[in-house]
């Protein structure tokens, strides 16, 4: 799950990680009463999307003045945010945050992010601030630092000096990066983090580090014991067929391939879309409906899937084994006639009850190509799509 940037930085300050002073907004009046409120004279007007990149877009304004403030709020509240992190079709802005502006002598970049492979959780800092973090990897890797903590023991002390050391700090900067990086690895387990990002990561002209940007993604299966973090959940920036389907407790992702998928189990979807690539295809979608397929929930699987403009076909690779296939077929029947198939539909049926569910298919009167295993299956699906392409 992931969550706007001002309500990462309200976080960061809960754990006195230095955050700017700023109010989040919902329509240009509020940033207007927040700018009046912070005082000063310079004040950052930001897009709340979960997307980066806004700066370019032109979906972060620094304002001289409560004029400019008021004409930065007017022009980004609202405005399709198309960035490229946001896809083509870019982000409506609803929120906003209004922060005082800041001083900048140095940005540097700080991740945070657990490296499955060595089951530890890595710290990445660069110097490299504020720009594209994957372009300074690409291009130049060594200007990455890392260093990796443990849950139980943390990181090593010696190691944080030294990034610290290549970064180019010290004195009092120095020693609040060391505090910051310590702090943050206490915020990220105990929050479930599995992402945070502060880029930039200023030192100001007086030496103090100010977390300017961040970025949090958290465990959407650890967010049980995370109330306080699931209430930060904005649904208007969540994928309108990805709520669909958790509703419906489907796990569907949508892709640019032809033909579509429904299959009970995580492994056999991925060994369905291996096959249909196989087989010289692409998928149109992941989509396990788990371990129960009521009529209900193959109709909502259909319709999820038919949304999808690339479809040319429907592969439905089921293993019954506590489902039984004859109640995946009548669920299967009721879903093609409610939703009026319009394009074939190859079926594999296999385990507890196989023969039954078969039967029904065929004495359906609906054009269903019937597999006798997977690989026939495939066959048929990318034959029937490339005959309705
Ligand atoms: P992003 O483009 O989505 O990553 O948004 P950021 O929050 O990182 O803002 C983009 C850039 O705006 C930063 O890298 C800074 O250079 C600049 N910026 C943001 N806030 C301030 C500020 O308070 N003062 C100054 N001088 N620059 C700022
Ligand atoms: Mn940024």
């Amino acid at each position: 799950m992931n969550i706007h940037e001002y309500q990462a930085k309200t976080l960061l300050a809960e754990y006195n990680i230095p955050v700017p002073a700023g109010l989040p907004c919902m329509s240009p009046d509020d940033c207007i009463a927040a700018a009046k409120r912070l005082g000063g004279d310079l004040w950052v007007v930001k897009a709340q999307i979960h997307a980066g990149g806004r700066g370019k877009a032109g979906g972060v304004k620094i304002a001289r003045s409560i004029e400019e403030v008021s004409q930065y709020a007017h022009s980004i509240h609202g405005m399709n945010l198309i960035s490229n992190q946001t896809g083509p079709q870019g982000h409506t802005v609803k929120r906003l945050l209004v922060e005082e502006g800041v001083g900048i002598a140095r940005e540097l970049y700080v991740g945070m992010l657990i490296d499955r492979s060595r089951q530890q959780i890595a710290l990445l800092a660069s110097t490299e601030g504020g720009t594209e973090i994957e372009e300074v990897a690409a291009v130049t890797p060594e200007k990455i630092l890392t260093a990796y903590a443990d849950c139980e023991s943390g990181f090593n002390q010696n190691d944080l000096a030294s990034i610290t050391e290549k970064l180019g700090l010290e004195g009092c900067s120095k020693t609040q990066v060391i505090e910051l990086f310590n702090t943050l690895l206490q915020l990220f387990i105990e929050k479930d983090a599995s992402l945070v990002e502060l880029n930039p990561l200023v030192i100001t002209p007086a030496g103090n580090v100010i977390a300017l940007d961040a970025k949090m993604n958290f465990d959407d299966n650890a967010l049980y014991r995370q109330p306080e973090i699931r209430e930060l959940n904005d649904p208007d920036e969540q994928d309108p067929d990805e709520i669909e389907a958790a509703k419906h407790d489907l796990s569907y992702i949508p892709l640019e391939g032809n033909i579509g998928c429904m299959v009970n189990g995580a492994g056999l979807a991925m060994a369905t879309m291996d096959i249909i690539k196989l087989y010289g295809s692409e998928p149109a979608n992941f989509l396990d409906v788990g371990g129960g397929a009521s009529v209900e929930k193959v109709t909502n699987a259909f319709q999820l899937m038919l949304k999808n403009s690339h479809i040319k076909a429907i592969l439905v690779n089921i293993f019954g084994g506590i489902m039984h296939c004859d109640v995946i077929a009548k669920g299967l029947i009721t879903a093609a006639r409610d939703t009026h198939l319009g394009i074939p539909l190859v079926v594999r049926l296999e385990g507890t009850n196989a023969e039954q569910g078969k039967k029904l298919l065929a004495d359906s009167g609906l054009s269903i190509i019937t597999a006798k295993d997977m690989a026939d299956a495939a066959k048929k699906a990318v034959e029937a799509a490339g005959e309705m392409a």
